[in-house]
This record gives structure tokens, sequence and C-alpha cells, in this order.
């Protein structure tokens, strides 16, 4: 039994894939996926490239349904709720399941306080200049970013560098209280340094809001993640996921040598 999403529940959530299958036209990109991420965890999504890992993540805020031709079938279940429930609104769905995407795209024209604050506007969600002003810091702070600008807030968001670019995108995504974030390979357009703190971010990010992130790169999924999952494509086959569990497992005694072999980077 599944129900509508609760409006104002925080915390994080866990997040349940149920026999997703997707479709670009009649090309068939994923067969029947099942996996859950737990709620408070890191899942890392792995695999080589054109396997599906975007198009599952989209698929899990309802992105998907924005790309003309694009067709689905399964379920998403936030705990317990159906995102994709007859009369569901997509907007609820994408303000509990908020997205960090690869290239850093904040407003550049925007102040880096209107960034944070800009999903707000979007939800519909009022606040006092008070309310506002705790909510910046809190979410700069959160996303490794609070000492770098408090003195800039009025700056724009497109004078900052890269990584700090993303981390106002991670800050925005924070600021309307998620309670899963998805980040398609938010590294993969970061230099080294940057990428190092996003990590840090991302691991203390766990406690407020479940994540899960797609990565390419196997040391970053066993810093930052619990639990991993290997999808794969052979041969012009539907994406699946061939194995998941724990990071550990995963990377020491996977069951399935492809598993080994990707992750050893024999691929
Ligand atoms: P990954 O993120 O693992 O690299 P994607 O989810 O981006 O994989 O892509 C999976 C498959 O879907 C690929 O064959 C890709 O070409 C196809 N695909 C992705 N996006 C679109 C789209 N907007 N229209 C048509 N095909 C797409
Ligand atoms: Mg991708």
């Amino acid at each position: 039994m599944t129900t509508t999403l609760p409006r104002t529940t925080i915390g994080p959530a866990s997040l349940t894939a149920r026999e997703i299958s997707a479709w670009f036209g009649d090309h068939k990109v994923l067969d029947r996926v099942s996996l859950t991420m737990r709620a408070g965890e890191v899942t890392a999504l792995i695999g080589p490239s054109g396997c599906g890992k975007s198009t599952f993540l989209r698929i899990l805020n309802r992105m998907h349904e924005l790309v003309a031709g694009a067709a689905l079938a399964g379920e998403v279940l936030l705990d317990d709720g159906d995102i994709y429930a007859p009369g569901q609104r997509v907007t609820d769905a994408r303000r509990h399941i908020g997205m960090v995407f690869q290239k850093p795209n904040p407003f550049p024209a925007m102040s880096i306080y209107d960034n944070v604050l800009a999903g707000l506007r979007l939800t519909g969600t009022r606040a006092s200049r008070r309310v506002k002003d705790a909510l910046v810091e809190e979410t700069l702070t959160k996303a490794g970013l609070w000492r770098e600008v408090a003195d800039r807030l009025r700056q724009p968001g497109g004078a900052l560098s890269g990584g700090q670019q993303q981390r106002l995108c991670i800050a925005r995504a924070l600021a309307v209280r998620p309670r899963v974030l998805l980040m398609d390979e938010p590294c993969s357009a970061l230099d080294p340094t940057s990428t190092r703190r996003i990590e840090e971010t991302i691991a203390e990010l766990a406690a407020d809001v479940t994540v899960v992130i797609v990565t390419h790169n196997m040391q970053q999924a066993a810093r930052v993640s619990q639990r991993c999952a290997f999808f794969l494509a052979e041969q012009g086959t539907p994406g699946v996921i061939v194995e998941h569990g724990t990071t550990t497992a995963m990377f020491d005694h996977p069951r399935d040598q492809r598993t080994l072999d990707y992750v050893h980077g024999r691929f």
C-alpha cells in the first residue's frame, strides 16, 4: 500500500526504486532496475558511460518525464510515498528530492545570497529576512562555503570559482530541506582540491539528507559511500544493476567478476 508524499516531514528518507524500466522513444535504456537507497546513507551508482545511471537518477526526481518521447515503467517510493502516484505533484517530489549536476549551474548574475534561496521561490515558501539570513548561513555552512563567502554574499554567483559554484549549488539544493540529495558526477568538472572539499561535505550531509551520487571515480565511491550499485549495459542491451551491496563488499569480495573488474579499473 502506497501513499502520496507528506507535505512537511524533514530528515533523511529512504528511496526505493522498484522494477524501473526506461525508454527514449523505442530505445530501452533501463531494464527492471530495483534498488533501495537507505535513509541517512550515501549510495554510489557506478558503471561505464551510457549504462543509464543519469537516466536512473533523473527518474528518481521525475526529471525523465521532461524529455520528449521518454517513457517509464516501475515505481519510486520516498519512504512509503509513491512519487509517481496519480495526483502527486511534481513540485512535491522535487522539494523532497534535490539534485546537483555535473556542471555547476548557479544563476550567474544572481547574488550568492539569492542563489541559495532560489529554490524557495520555486516552491512558494515565504520567510522573514531574519529567517532567510539564518538559512543562508546554515546551508552555506553545510555546503562548506560559508567562511569563503560570508563577507561577499551580494556578489554574483558567477564570480565564484568552479568548486565554489558547485558548493553554492549544493547549498541551493539543501535550502529547501530535501530528504534526499541526488548528485550526478558532481566533481567531474572540478580540480582535485575542490573535489576533496565536496567529498568532505558529502560525508557530513548524510545526517540531514540521504545522498545518491553517480561517480566514475572509484576512489571517490570508496571514500564517500556506504553502499554501491554497479550498473552495466552489455552489447546494446538496456542497463541493469549487476550487483549492489556495501561498498566494502563491492570492492573487496564482489559476487560478480564484472564488478571486480570494473571497480579495479580493468574495464
Ligand atoms: P550514463 O549516465 O550511465 O552515462 P545515460 O543515462 O546518460 O547513461 O544514458 C543511457 C542511455 O540513454 C544512452 O544510450 C544514452 O545515449 C541514452 N540517452 C540519454 N539521454 C537521452 C536523451 N535525452 N534522448 C535519447 N537518448 C538518451
Ligand atoms: Mg551520466
